[in-house]
């Protein structure tokens, strides 16, 4: 039996060893965390990563727990429309819905899908070490394994990535962002519809999660955080955890939130205010320039250990999702072979590296301040014909994982 290690049982990890069980491999999964953590954050799934979750058996549990999102609207911070689009897709062969929902509830559906024994917690690897076609790994907890094929889905921070590429870390992109999930469903809210609200420097998002719920963001430029001064310190571990600030906020979030978002539309508000600030998550917006050295010999990296991207498009983990689907395939035509390896991260590259482009141009426009050019902006976003809107969503939403060619 080929022996796969998958360092990181986030949405990455557990769907790469979905995607290879379901063809005959039996990998580990290797996480960090002594217990998968019930982050209070929405996650959308746009069209391009349910289509690779219903290859996996997997849509059925997702629509339980999940919102649909049927429409996207662009409004002023008053709640007055700018435009809006249907993004329900109409070719009956692929058509496939968009949702959100609770992270922790798509983690237990992802590892509900893989045998127990399979995902071990509390594993956090250390270094690893090609040989002659193996790998050896070492994790904190003492525990060494030698295996065949490593993938490393261990997220921003990847430890794989630092050893195999030994680059600079992600890059702030200057503004920061909020999540939050409100018990409550607003009336002036229409269902099924994401929202997106523009003001001087900042965004608000709404949309449905499914149960009742509903997940919303906040973004604002600059803010709490200085990536200068921390990358300054150079150590990766102290810009790690200057990063990871989203548990160690203060209990005022939500009046700081309340206060820096005052006079904006009432729903967006009251969302913040049905939230408790200890549920409430801080993050800056991260991403990276593409490269194409995505791994080495038996390692490979997939989803943000090799492309994190802002958060604009949500499409992060859908991008990891798609790159689960694909690996797995390369193996499946190519073998468990370091060739299979190397197709997958050509296949990859040039999709990935496109979505992390547009998605920092989105935020970038997104986070205008000068006032000049939000009215262009505005004007711009008003004038654009909705066929015109969906054909440029369909460039990310009508990729489908699981009909690109792989050659053999
Ligand atoms: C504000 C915000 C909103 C977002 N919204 C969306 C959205 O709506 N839709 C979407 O698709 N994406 C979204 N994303 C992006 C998405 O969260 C990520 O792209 C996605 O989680 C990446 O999955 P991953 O498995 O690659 O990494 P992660 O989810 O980060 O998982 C990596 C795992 O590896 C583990 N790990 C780390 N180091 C080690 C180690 N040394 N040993 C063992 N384990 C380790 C970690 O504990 C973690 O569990 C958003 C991101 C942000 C910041």
């Amino acid at each position: 039996m080929v022996r796969i290690a998958i360092i990181g049982g986030g949405i990455g990890g557990l769907t790469t060893a979905i995607a290879l069980r379901k063809i005959g491999f039996e990998p580990e999964v290797y996480e960090q965390a002594p217990a998968l953590l019930d982050v209070g954050a929405a996650i959308a799934l746009w069209p391009n990563a349910m289509r690779v979750l219903e290859y996996l058996g997997l849509t059925q549990q997702v629509l339980e727990k999940a919102g649909v999102m049927n429409n996207v609207r662009w409004l002023d911070q008053h709640g007055r429309l700018i435009n809006k689009v249907s993004i329900t897709e109409t070719s009956e062969r692929n058509a496939q819905t968009a949702v959100a929902l609770h992270r922790a509830d798509l983690q237990e559906i992802l590892r509900h899908a893989l045998p127990p024994g399979s995902v071990h917690l509390g594993s956090s690897l250390v270094e690893y070490k090609q040989g002659d076609g193996t790998v050896t790994a070492h994790f904190t907890n003492g525990h060494i394994i030698e295996v065949d094929f490593l993938i490393g889905a261990d997220g921003i921070h990847s430890d794989v990535r630092a050893k195999l590429l030994d680059d600079s870390p992600p890059i702030y992109r200057g503004y920061m962002v909020w999540r939050g999930i409100s018990p409550v469903t607003l009336s002036a809210i229409p269902p099924n519809t994401a929202v997106e609200l523009h003001g001087s420097g900042k965004r608000f998002g709404i949309g449905p999660v499914g149960l009742g719920r509903t997940g919303w963001w906040a973004a604002a430029n600059g803010a709490n955080i200085s990536p200068k001064a921390e990358e300054r310190n150079a150590d990766r571990k102290t810009w790690r955890q200057g990063e990871s600030i989203a548990s160690n906020l203060p209990h005022d979030t939500q009046r700081d939130l309340l206060r820096s978002f005052d006079g904006w539309y009432r729903p967006a508000l009251q969302l913040i205010e049905s939230t408790p600030s200890e549920s409430i998550l801080r993050t800056g917006a991260f991403d990276r320039r593409g490269t194409k050295v995505w791994g080495q010999g038996h390692v490979t990296l997939l989803g943000d250990a090799i492309h994190p991207m802002t958060p604009n498009f949500g499409q992060g983990g859908c991008m990891a999702i798609e790159d689960a689907l694909i690996l797995s395939r390369c193996f499946h035509a190519l073998g468990a072979h370091e060739s299979a390896l190397r197709h997958y991260e050509q296949l990859r590259y040039q999709r990935t590296a496109s979505v992390t482009r547009y998605s920092r141009m989105y935020g970038t426009v997104g986070q205008l301040e000068n006032v000049f050019a939000r009215g262009i902006r505005r004007a711009l976003l008003s004038l654009v014909p909705e066929s015109v809107a969906r054909r440029m969503m369909q460039i990310v939403f009508n990729y489908n994982a699981c009909e690109v060619a792989i050659k053999n």
